[in-house]
């Protein structure tokens, strides 16, 4: 980058990671600076006259007025092309692996360190013909970049004409001209493997699509009653302690998407270490190889300035994009988002602007949306149509947990799902700690024609009425409270028994137990709906007048309890169970008539 300034200002003022530069004339909001001899990296964001107030992504102490200020000219920008899969970055792009190489542990300041590696080379495997018409997002070929990931090498977006040369296939840097391509107006434009794009500018694509297919999870709370779909998004609140982490790690390993973007901003660097240590540990169950061969990390480590917590975000979302582009279906998850709020409220407080709730700025809610607003399903920018999704998952943590937080009530004001982590529930042992009272999802309507059509007809109706029964327990705890469970009719206390049986059985889910980690679809449907047909039984008995007592001791009760322990290939065992419900009834009712 040396050498391509546009033109250079000076210090004025020095606040924390606020630098004000004046002399700055051909300058453009967003423009990256490099700040000082040091050449720290920063960004403007707010320009009035000649002066402009830059966020400085790096520690700033010892800076003073009258240094150098260089103007690049260009936003802020991330390099997208092989190599992304498996790599550590900063919130500026920097490989955290390679930072450490050069400097040790603590990053020396004004480091300029690619994105991609220069050195490396791909195997590169064209798909395209000379003399064909190439749109941006055509793929011209691919990359095989880990056992798990096929990159394919996109035409950048916005660029369109002829490829009048193609390399064949063969090993390659990431900078070596691999295509040649004229534009409409005579142009002659070299492609690579790599093209860079603005963070803050959503990429382009064709048009958006409802979610209507789910993001299934394997986690049966989530799945069967606070559904996410592709696409979607959604937030978790997670006070200290509540499985904030085992929920994450959960998504990251089952949820059915390709890619997986991890974006930490943590408060304390060992929160961050936790994540760079545990991540790359964690071993892909649909594929047996590493959890790593399909997903990008994006880290703030704790010797960084807040200020880069912000441009995490928005590097974090752009190469989701990127993989959204190729076609894939990929899961962003940002832990926690209220840090990235904390940050935004500091620099706002140096700008001196006019203070809004609990001093985060005014336009605190507005880039909250408008980062969830990049989450989406789409049909892809290039000619052959071709869908992809960005789903995004923000973790938010409100001091004390309070759910009236400016940063939960702005979150929740855009996100369409809501798991709400209880600490009395994590306190009880019931994991996944998500309150299924407060929780809910706005992708039910849209999700149940697939989960009627491709899973059972009766799922959404078997939800709906799972709910109901754990509402109605909700209520029927409260007179339990006041006057003793013995004063509720038998058929009030049978709505308490299959209220536990779907709570003890169907809902709580231990991450740690390889047959329960994880459930399909199929098996989720088949557990909720046995105990459904339980509960309707039992019904049918109680107005037979079949003492509560023999109906709560069915033995195939032990059975449901175990279900959850069943082997997906094994489904038919809990199929039988509702034979095994109806045998035990019929005996009830029979020695029932002998009594008489
Ligand atoms: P947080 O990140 O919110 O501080 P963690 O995700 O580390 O909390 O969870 C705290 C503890 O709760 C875990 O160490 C684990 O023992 C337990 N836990 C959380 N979720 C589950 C789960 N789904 N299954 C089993 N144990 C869980």
């Amino acid at each position: 980058m040396n050498g391509d300034y546009i033109e250079t200002g000076k210090i004025v003022k020095v606040a924390g990671p606020l630098v004000i530069a004046s002399g700055l004339t051909k300058s453009k909001m967003f423009d990256v600076v490099r700040v000082s001899d040091l050449k720290l990296i920063g960004e403007i964001i707010e320009l009035r006259g000649d002066t402009a107030s830059i966020q400085v992504y790096e520690e700033t102490q010892g800076l003073g007025p009258g240094e150098a200020v260089y103007c690049t000219g260009k936003p802020l920008s991330v390099e997208l092309g092989p190599g992304l899969i498996e790599s550590i970055y900063d919130g500026i792009q920097r490989p955290l692996d390679l930072i450490r190489e050069k400097t040790g542990n603590y990053i020396t300041r004004g480091l300029n360190v690619p994105g991609l590696s220069r050195e490396k080379t791909w195997n590169f495997i064209p798909t395209l013909q000379k003399n064909e018409e190439v749109h941006g997002g055509d793929f011209i070929g691919y990359v095989q970049e880990t056992a798990v990931v096929k990159h394919n090498i996109m035409i950048p977006p916005n660029l369109s004409g002829i490829i009048i040369d193609i390399l064949p296939e063969g090993s390659y840097k990431i900078d070596e001209q691999i295509a040649l391509l004229k534009t409409a107006n005579g142009e002659e434009r070299p492609l690579y493997m790599m093209h860079t794009w603005p963070v803050r500018i959503g990429r382009p694509f064709s048009k958006k699509l409802p979610p209507n297919q789910p993001m299934a999870t394997g986690q049966r709370i989530i799945d069967m009653l606070f559904p996410l779909a592709k696409g979607g998004t959604a937030c978790v609140p997670g006070p200290f302690g509540s499985g904030k982490t085992v929920v994450q790690h959960q998504l990251a390993k089952w949820a059915n998407a390709s890619i997986i973007v991890y974006i930490g901003c943590g408060e304390r660097g060992n929160e961050m270490t936790d994540v760079l240590l545990e991540f790359p540990e964690l071993e892909d169950p649909q594929t047996g190889h590493p959890l790593m061969k399909r997903t990008v990390l994006v880290a703030n480590t704790s010797n960084m300035p807040v200020a880069a917590r912000e441009a995490s975000i928005y590097t974090g979302i752009t190469i989701a994009e990127y993989f959204r582009d190729m076609g894939f279906d990929v899961a962003l998850m940002a832990d926690s988002t209220s840090r990235w709020a904390e940050a935004m409220r500091e620099i706002s407080g140096r700008l001196e602007e006019m203070p809004g709730e609990e001093g985060y700025p005014a336009y605190l809610a507005t880039k909250i949306a408008s980062f969830y607003e990049r989450a989406g399903k789409v049909i892809t920018a290039s000619r052959k149509e071709r869908i992809g999704s960005v789903s995004a998952i923000g973790a938010v943590s409100p001091p004390g947990g309070d759910f009236s937080d400016p940063v939960v009530q702005s979150t929740l004001k855009v996100v369409k799902v809501f798991w709400g982590l209880d600490s009395k529930l994590a306190y009880r042992r019931h994991f996944p700690a998500i309150n299924w009272l407060s929780s809910y999802s706005l992708y039910l309507e849209s999700l149940s024609d697939f989960m009627n059509k491709d899973i059972d007809k009766n799922w959404m109706p078997n939800r709906y009425r799972a709910m109901e029964i754990l509402q109605h327990e909700a209520e029927l705890e409260e007179i339990v409270r006041l006057v003793g469970k013995d004063s509720l009719s038998p058929k009030d206390q049978l709505v308490l028994e299959t209220a536990k049986s779907i709570r003890e059985d169907f809902l709580h889910q231990i991450a740690f137990d390889p047959s329960d980690t994880y459930s399909s679809l199929h098996k989720q449907f088949l557990i909720l709906d046995t105990i459904l047909f339980i509960h309707d039984v039992s019904m049918d008995l109680i107005k037979e007048e079949i003492p509560l007592g023999k109906i709560i001791a069915l033995k195939v009760k032990e059975h449901v309890a175990k279900a959850k322990y069943v082997d997906e290939k094994e489904l038919d065992k809990i199929k039988e169970l509702k034979v095994e419900v109806e045998k035990e009834a019929k005996e009830l009712l029979q020695n029932l008539k002998t009594e008489d």
